[in-house]
């Protein structure tokens, strides 16, 4: 009998080799995972000899611009895109607000495949191959190459790893399954630069971003009992160190870091009126539970949300939803 995994990898084959002339988005402010399934989708496309555009809200981060055929991502903040696509794959995305403005190229009554490893996915595609126990996204287009039987090559590889590796924070987060290490060691197998990327992904900072951090965690604070910590990074943060919006990645690790804090949260202000709020928890609370409460979404212990209103007025509230689940 056929898993509904093998189910729903065979529903995206037929997707994919049914139909032409794809759009390719990931989420908003996109991470390694969301820019290698991009990539990865891109790739297994162009085996099948088909049409796409890779597209994102905003500019990718420029530290993955090594990955294969990385500029060819399209950021429509400064790229226009004047058509629009009947066919639409969604990578990383767990609910239909995170791909941002790239909506608005689908056309109207575009069939979706939506791709992720959210437990919080709400299964909006037309066809759905939602993986919650996956590591990554990455993992998941893993699999999907395999099953249609194409031969990966280092370029993918290179793509597949960088998905790999920061979803699991370095093969270090309880994600990292057996299932995890035996993809990672057949995509070393093809010629994967493993510790060259680590150290560019997860090792070397820029100054700015050193600067940031430092700033950032001058102004940490915890609650009495220890058990939340949290920084914040405002604008002027930014203006005074240099530093761009992707330096802010991985800052919420610091105070979950401390012993004894069980969630630790950034919060980035957006701007007057929006705060962007990174939870990340030790294992006893459910941060996807609490982001959910705010709109968002993600991971047990790691997940995040979009809140309108103001830094003072947001951080008193997820506190408190936060101290409802310790
Ligand atoms: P980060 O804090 O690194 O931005 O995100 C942590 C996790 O939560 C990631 O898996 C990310 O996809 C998810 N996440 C972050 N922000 C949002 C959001 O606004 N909505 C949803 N649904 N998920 C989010
Ligand atoms: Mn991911």
């Amino acid at each position: 009998m056929q898993t509904t995994y093998e189910r729903e990898l065979s529903q995206s084959k037929e997707f994919l080799t049914q139909n032409d002339h794809f759009l390719i988005v990931s989420h908003v402010q996109p991470d390694g995972d969301a820019v290698s399934s991009t990539l990865a989708v891109g790739w297994l496309l162009s085996c099948l000899g088909k049409k796409f555009v890779m597209v994102n809200e905003g500019p990718i981060p420029k530290r993955m611009r090594y990955l294969w055929h990385a500029e060819e991502i399209l950021d429509l903040s400064v790229t226009p895109l004047d058509r629009q696509f009947d066919h639409v794959i969604c990578v990383d995305c767990a609910d239909f607000k995170r791909v941002g403005t790239t909506h608005e190229r689908f056309a109207e009554g575009a069939r979706l495949l939506n791709i992720d490893h959210h437990p919080t996915n709400d299964h909006y595609g037309t066809v759905n191959l939602v993986v919650p126990h996956a590591a990554a996204t990455a993992e998941i287009l893993f699999d999907l190459i395999n099953h249609m039987g194409l031969e990966l090559d280092e370029s993918v590889a290179t793509a597949l790893y960088t998905g790999l590796l920061t979803d699991t924070g370095g093969f270090r987060y309880s994600n990292t399954s057996p299932k995890v290490m035996a993809a990672a060691s057949k995509l070393l197998e093809y010629g994967v630069d493993g510790p060259g990327l680590s150290e560019l992904l997860l090792e070397q900072m820029t100054l700015p971003q050193l600067r940031l951090l430092t700033r950032a965690l001058n102004g940490l604070e915890l609650t009495e009992d220890g058990k939340i910590g949290w920084v914040s990074v405002t604008d002027e943060d930014l203006k005074a160190t240099g530093a761009v919006h992707e330096d802010m990645e991985g800052i919420v690790n610091y105070p979950r870091n401390i012993q004894g804090v069980e969630v630790g949260l950034l919060f980035k202000v957006i701007n007057e009126q929006a705060v962007k709020v990174s939870m990340r928890s030790a294992g006893k609370v459910d941060v996807a539970r609490v982001a959910q409460s705010f709109g968002g979404g993600g991971h047990v212990r790691a997940a995040g949300a979009r809140i309108e209103g103001t830094l003072n007025s947001i951080i008193p509230r997820v506190l408190e939803q936060v101290r409802q689940q310790l």
